[in-house]
């Protein structure tokens, strides 16, 4: 008997979709997108496919890091909107059927949020253990440091009262002392506040980090003796106020080290987490032409130690740089030179800035198979806005800020973003040949060719194929090495898989020693089946760059082919 149905565990096959509000559509013409204008653009994203969206900080802030420094948890943003304009979009969301999950910073706040303000007055302020201080000169950590263009150690001194406060991400972002119960509430209110207001979960930033004892004092590391404690306490909270809520956690650590952060079997911590270390295999595999990294990138994920209900979460890009620092030098240098070989791609030497289309130089078949990879993959596809129509990069914004350009809906100058004038635009338009006269919504709607169309239809078949988010899977030995040959099977339901990353068109010979003679493979994607000989074997046709997704049609079978 089967005692879940898909439905249950929303997040094992929802069609995740990042965006930043501010660069999302403006409904006001002031230049700077808002809540009022995302909610127009629901049905657009309903369209699509996408069911839970994934909304960047929209908090009051200095904007320094773009909202990742936030002065007030419980804010919005006056130029996005006020909080009856979130509710608005959120139920609006929810009409369609699309969830909706949010940043959630437990590392650190902005040095402006009134907290830190108070922290920093005086050594016997009842906010200063809201952070963490030490009073001894620091040693070297600029090995530690996450933005090394702008930092060199991860201890910052503050003049007023002569010590020295912790910050992994930039100076004017103090890292939260989590050990300090009275922050482990702050930060639950924060949670159940916007619960209450309908969120239906939280991506939590840069988890590792706050996880550690770095800095606490000896009485604090013997009452957060066991930093998991804490992550579980989070993820109790949160499924007694809303039982199907998620925490999507930004873990950038190996595989091995990754099973703690999911709770292990009892998956009682993360519910889901990026698979960062698989991205950076796919863009290996991409480079060498070569499926084998991401082969073994997916036969290593460690999921006979993890709960059925934890998820890996896949991605092709995301709104930092693209990192590429779980890859050996070596092979981070050959990612480099496929992907973006002039110094101005890349970033703190461990990453690239560019979007996919530009690193594969807009050639569609090869984006149209890296999407639909990144659909066919074991787990939860994410795009980030604008992956859609093949967005491309403007090179000369600092950092990360160049892939968050405004979402380009028309061929408009202004891409239809904003009616503003371009200089009060909240950040410039992309120009050159992914401008939006090439790259734009309005235009892809209506060419039967374009990569939105395909995405849109990669997301339809992902969807009614819960093995893809819900199965085992197992790599298929097969001799051809440029080809992903996967197999995903959940119940009755079981499909084969398989990608060509090279140029030149292949025949991959399959044995499916599982399957009786006669089985038929019915291609989801175009017109056409095979069958199983005597021997179980089959031989597939993949154009260069060519995909296939197959059903496994059992007798009986009665699902849609
Ligand atoms: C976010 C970044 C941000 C940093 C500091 C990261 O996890 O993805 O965009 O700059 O955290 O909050």
């Amino acid at each position: 008997m089967r005692i879940t149905d898909t439905s249950d565990l929303w997040w094992k096959n929802a069609v995740i979709y990042c965006l930043d509000v501010e660069t999302f559509f403006d409904s006001d013409g002031d230049g700077v997108g808002d809540f009022a204008g995302l909610a127009q653009r629901v049905d657009y994203l309903s369209e699509l496919g996408v069911t839970c969206l994934w909304l960047m900080p929209f908090y009051p802030t200095p904007g320094k890091d773009d909202g990742y420094d936030v002065s007030d948890f419980y804010g919005v943003d006056p130029r996005l909107g006020t909080h009856g304009e979130v509710v608005e979009l959120v139920r609006t969301a929810k009409d369609r059927g699309l969830r909706v999950i949010v940043d959630l910073l437990v590392n650190h706040t902005s040095d402006q949020h009134p907290w830190f303000k108070e922290a920093r007055k005086s050594k016997d302020n009842p906010y200063r253990d809201y952070y963490v201080w030490r009073s001894d000169p620091p040693p070297d950590t600029s090995d530690q440091v996450v933005f090394p263009d702008q930092e060199d150690s991860i201890w910052e001194k503050d003049e007023k009262t002569g010590e020295w406060y912790l910050h992994h991400f930039y100076k004017h972002q103090p890292d939260l002392n989590i050990a300090n119960r009275k922050v482990q509430d702050a930060i639950a209110k924060v949670m159940g506040f916007w619960l209450q207001l309908g969120i239906d979960g939280f991506r939590v930033d840069a988890v590792p980090f706050f996880l550690n004892d770095l800095g606490m004092s000896e009485r604090e590391k013997h009452d957060f003796s066991e930093p998991h404690e804490y992550l579980r306490a989070l993820r109790q909270f949160l499924q007694r106020r809303s039982g199907d809520a998620i925490l999507l956690g930004e873990v950038n650590v190996p595989f091995e080290d990754q099973v703690a952060f999911f709770g292990g079997t009892n998956g009682d911590e993360l519910t889901m987490m990026f698979d960062f270390v698989g991205m950076q295999a796919i863009y290996l595999s991409m480079a060498r032409a070569d499926a084998r990294p991401l082969a073994e990138a997916l036969r290593q994920r460690p999921l006979d130690r993890i709960s059925p209900d934890s998820q890996y979460a896949n991605f092709l890009r995301n709104h930092d740089e693209l990192t590429l620092d779980k890859l050996s030098e070596d092979e981070r240098q050959e990612v480099f030179a496929a992907f973006g070989p002039e110094p101005e791609m890349q970033l703190f030497g461990r990453g690239l800035k560019r979007r996919l289309p530009t690193m594969l130089e807009g050639d569609p078949r090869r984006l149209k198979m890296a999407y639909s990879l990144l659909f066919a993959l074991p787990g939860t596809p994410v795009l980030f806005y604008g992956e859609e129509i093949g967005m491309g990069e403007n090179l000369e914004l600092p950092g990360r800020m160049a892939v968050r350009t405004p979402m380009q809906w028309t061929a408009e100058p202004d891409a239809g973003f904003s009616t503003a004038p371009a200089r009060k635009l909240v950040a410039p338009i992309v120009t050159g040949g992914f401008g939006p006269e090439h790259v734009n919504v309005a235009s892809a709607r209506h060419d039967p060719d374009s990569l939105l169309r395909h995405i849109t239809l990669m997301a339809q078949r992902y969807r009614e194929c819960p093995e893809l988010g819900w199965g085992d899977f197992r790599v298929l030995e097969q001799p051809v090495t440029a080809v992903l040959a996967h197999r995903c099977t959940w119940d009755e339901a079981s499909m084969v898989l398989l990608h060509n990353l090279d140029p030149e068109s292949v025949v991959v010979p399959l044995t499916l020693d599982d399957d009786e003679e006669g089985t038929l493979l019915v291609d989801l994607l175009q017109e056409g089946e095979c069958r199983l000989d005597e021997r179980r074997r089959v031989e597939l046709a993949l154009d260069g760059y060519g995909y296939r997704w197959l059903r496994v049609q059992r007798p009986g079978d009665r699902r849609l082919p």
